[in-house]
């Protein structure tokens, strides 16, 4: 899915943005690495935004964001907070997945990080959802801390952007684990807000 918002240009631009991203070699290793760019969802009309940090292998493999046990997750918590996933943004920090799930590199989410800034300036969101540290420090900056900015959205280059813990990390921490809860609680925060 790759229609955007609102309009029928808006839409004709999150095309070209797409083609444009697809299209993207600044990253050799991972342009050479990989078998799809992931550009991301972005339905018409969208008010919530989620931004996650790169795609692994079920994503590189499908084209598609959040696919894989971390995007299972996250569908479940977004019904549990009645928010229709066919209805919400969801975006990377990186577009291209990094060999063997290694972390981002700082050098590749700066080349990366026009394109999001694209992306967001077009979807335009009542509310982003940042995900895990990846995705809180490239709205926040280098030392942020989820424990400590989530609860509410901050603003942040005239966006609300609510800060809380990755899929992922909801997974490694099991069902009992305080990242689940917190992010159980912030998508429902997430829906209040844009209801
Ligand atoms: N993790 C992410 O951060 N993004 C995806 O698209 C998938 C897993």
């Amino acid at each position: 899915m790759t229609s955007a918002p609102t309009s029928a240009a808006a839409a004709a631009e999150w095309n070209a943005l797409s083609a444009q991203i697809r299209g993207c070699v600044a990253c050799v290793e991972l342009a050479e690495a990989r078998c799809n760019v992931v550009v991301g969802q972005a339905p018409a009309g969208a008010r919530l935004a989620l931004v996650g940090e790169a795609p692994g292998a079920q994503e590189d493999a499908s084209g598609e964001p959040f696919v894989g046990r971390a995007g299972q997750l996250l569908n479940r918590l977004l019904a549990e907070a009645n928010l229709d996933r066919a209805e919400v943004a969801v975006v990377n920090t990186l577009k291209c997945r990094p060999p063997n799930n290694r972390a981002p590199r700082s050098a590749e989410l700066a080349r990366c990080r026009g394109w999001l800034e694209q992306q967001l300036a077009l979807i335009a969101p009542a509310l982003i959802v940042a995900m895990g540290s990846t995705a809180v420090t490239w709205f926040h900056g280098p030392g942020a801390r989820i424990g400590v900015l989530r609860g509410e959205p901050r603003v942040i280059g005239g966006r609300q952007v609510l800060a809380t813990y990755h899929p992922s990390a909801a997974l490694r921490f099991g069902p009992a684990g305080a990242p689940m809860a917190a992010l159980r609680e912030d998508l429902a925060a997430a829906a209040r807000w844009v209801a």
